[in-house]
Order: C-alpha cells, then sequence, then structure tokens
C-alpha cells in the first residue's frame, strides 16, 4: 500500500521536493485519549456478584486516541499525540510504547495524580466489557501551547470523546480553521453539539453509536440521518464490514474479512487508523475502506489493543 505520487503531480512538477517515485505520507494528529488497558483474559465473563478464575492478565497502552495514533503510525502515517498521561508508572510506559510505535508525543502533556485506566474483560468469544477511569484524560479540556500548530501542521485531524467535549470541540475549530481533513469517532456514544458537528468531514461510528446519534438501529436509515450533520459518514458494522456515504450520493458497502475473532477490543481504533492513513496519502475510498478492514480483521486476531495492530506491509500482503 506504499503510494507514489502519480507523473503531472503539480508537486513534482515544479520540482519541489517530491519525485514521481517518492512515497506519499501523510501527517496525523490525533487530539484524545490515552489510557493503560488492564486486560484480564477469562473463559466466561463474570455475571453481576460472580467471581470467575481469570486464564492470563495483561497491561496495554490504550485508549480509543493513543490506539487510533498507534494504528495510523504503524499503518505509515507521520503521528502526533495531544493529550495527557499522569505522574505514575503508567504515563511512562504509554509514553513509551508510542514512541517505540514512532508516535511524536511532543503533544503529550504529564500532569498530576493518575493515567486514564481501562479495566477490560475479555471472553473466550472474543467479546469484552470495559470500564474507563479517565484521570488525567479529564484535563484535556481546551487547547494548551502548541496544540494549534500541531494540528495546522496535519492533513487530517482524529477526533474520538474519552476526553472533555469542550477540549474536542476547541480541536475540531482549530481543524477547520486550518484545512484539516476533521475524523470524529463519537465513541463513548453521547448526543453531539451541532457546533461541534459542523466542524467534523468524516464520522465514523459503529452500529451502536450510530443509533444513539440518529435514533435509527437500520444502518440505512442512521446513515442517511447522519449525513443531514456531516458531509461523510463510515458505520462500522462489526463482522458484517460496513457502509459508506457521502453528501454527493456516493455509497460503499464493504464486507469485512472472514477471520477467527479472538479480541475485538480496538477494532474500530485500528480501522479508523488505516483509514485515515490510506486516505491523506490519496488512496481512494473503496480501496482505503477495503484497507481499513483488513487492518482491523488482522487486528481481532490477536489480543490486545495497541499491541494487536497491524504494519502497513501486513495490511499490504493481507488484501493482496
Ligand atoms: P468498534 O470496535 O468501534 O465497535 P466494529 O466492531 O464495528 O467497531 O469494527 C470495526 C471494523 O473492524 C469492522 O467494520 C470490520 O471491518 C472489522 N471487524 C470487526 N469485527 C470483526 C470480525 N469479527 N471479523 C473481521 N473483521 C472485523
Amino acid at each position: 500500500m506504499v503510494r507514489r505520487r502519480p507523473a503531472g503531480d503539480p508537486a513534482s512538477a515544479l520540482g519541489v521536493g517530491v519525485g514521481d517515485d517518492d512515497p506519499v505520507t501523510t501527517n496525523v494528529v490525533v487530539f484524545g485519549s490515552c489510557n493503560m488497558d488492564l486486560v484480564a483474559y477469562v473463559p466466561v465473563a463474570p455475571k453481576r456478584g460472580e467471581t470467575v478464575t481469570g486464564r492470563e492478565f495483561r497491561t496495554v497502552p490504550g485508549g480509543k486516541g493513543a490506539n487510533q495514533a498507534i494504528a495510523a503510525a504503524k499503518a505509515g502515517a507521520d503521528v502526533r499525540m495531544i493529550g495527557a498521561v499522569g505522574a505514575d508508572e503508567f504515563g511512562a510506559e504509554i509514553r513509551r510504547v508510542m514512541q517505540d510505535s514512532t508516535v511524536d508525543v511532543q503533544g503529550l502533556r504529564t500532569v498530576p495524580g493518575r493515567s486514564g485506566t481501562a479495566h477490560i474483560v475479555v471472553d473466550d468469544a472474543g467479546d469484552n466489557s470495559i470500564i474507563v477511569v479517565p484521570a488525567a484524560n479529564g484535563t484535556v479540556d481546551a487547547l494548551a501551547d502548541g496544540d494549534e500548530e500541531l494540528i495546522a501542521g496535519s492533513d487530517s485531524l482524529l477526533l474520538q470523546l474519552e476526553v472533555p467535549q469542550p477540549g474536542v470541540a476547541a480541536a475540531a475549530a482549530a481543524g477547520k480553521r486550518h484545512g484539516v481533513r476533521v475524523v470524529l469517532t463519537p465513541a463513548p456514544a453521547v448526543p453531539l453539539p451541532e457546533e461541534l458537528l459542523r466542524d467534523v468531514d468524516l464520522l465514523v461510528p459503529n452500529e451502536h453509536e450510530a443509533a444513539v446519534l440518529t435514533g435509527h438501529d437500520d444502518p440505512e436509515r442512521a446513515l442517511a440521518a447522519l449525513l443531514e450533520l456531516v458531509p461523510e459518514v463510515v458505520i462500522t458494522l462489526g463482522a458484517r464490514g460496513c457502509t459508506y456515504g457521502n453528501r454527493d450520493g456516493v455509497r460503499h458497502d464493504v464486507p469485512a474479512f472472514s477471520v477467527p475473532a479472538v479480541d475485538t477490543t480496538a477494532a474500530g481504533d485500528t480501522f479508523v487508523g488505516v483509514l485515515t492513513t490510506a486516505l491523506g496519502e490519496g488512496g481512494e475510498v473503496p480501496n482505503a475502506l477495503r484497507e481499513a478492514a483488513a487492518g482491523s480483521a488482522l487486528s481481532v486476531q490477536r489480543n490486545g489493543a495497541s499491541s494487536a495492530m497491524p504494519t502497513r506491509d501486513e495490511i499490504a500482503d493481507f488484501v493482496a
């Protein structure tokens, strides 16, 4: 999936930096949450009041912001992260793992107190239940010094709703001001204010989030309703794939790859990270959706969130 600038591209015609054979790289900035995922693997998840014995325990950096950043970086984008971690061992580990994945963390602040944590139970069917304690993520409620420049220097801005909405809205407005593609994953699902939606270019809810936002369980009707709010929408449908639409009437239904899923924790975040990278590199929408489906199909076959995300070579091999 290494894309090359087409002959006749103005940048190469003018001889400014990029030749016909140079790969295209895209700059992505993520404004959002960083957590330490504390994951217990169990045969069957406990019911209320019940104690079960787990098989294994792992700590893996996660949070929708960090996940999307790592997914995009592994897929080949140049990625910057804006967010906050606590002054604890989890914060140091999150920072280190993001750096190891080539994510630039100059916009990742360390604040007093705990890092965000997600307490996750994964059962043998690959289903999960999650408790998120936001902690440091709660401080990301506005743009800090330098954030606007990081956003302005990017092709795409990835947003989710695990940090306070005023922060998300301020980032989206900065993205809009600087002509950056603003991509919002509306999770956790809550009704969204018009001021935020008017700055969003591409909305990527899963089926459940689309239903909460529109009141329609049927993805077709939800898609139509969401296109009244934003110009471009992808609704992800788990193992059934995804459906895309834009206001020009373009539609694409892309099936998921049929694979044995063991852990679907960050399927949607992988999907968004890969999709944004592919679109930012100039990929056509149907191809970008297929690469995103491939990336998330690879990730659901492995345990963990960020640790399960595929590299661009793995994605290219899988779609070939
Ligand atoms: P989220 O993780 O946000 O709930 P989804 O469950 O809709 O998002 O998954 C996002 C994408 O990941 C889907 O569109 C699909 O391409 C892929 N995916 C999810 N679950 C599976 C699965 N069991 N098998 C193959 N692909 C999957």
